[in-house]
């Protein structure tokens, strides 16, 4: 059997490190969508999680965000 050539995968600017990255992760956004690398959005995640406890102790509400992993 042939050795399967793996396709060119969809190359995305990082939203913050703005680097080319075809491991990346896209956010769904109230703004539409955003495309992060898998390193900033790892980041940003811990960063996200920290500001949700926030918001509750706050009591505020920051607007639904939707996550998707792809
Ligand atoms: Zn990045």
């Amino acid at each position: 059997m042939a050795k399967k050539r793996e396709k060119k995968k969809k190359e995305f600017e990082c939203i913050d490190c703005g680097e080319m990255s075809s491991d990346y992760y896209k956010v769904q956004t109230n703004k539409g969508n955003i495309y992060k690398c898998s390193n900033c959005y790892e980041d940003w995640m811990r960063r996200m999680v920290r500001s949700q406890y926030a918001s509750q102790q706050t009591g505020m509400n920051n607007g639904g965000l939707n996550y998707t992993d792809e």
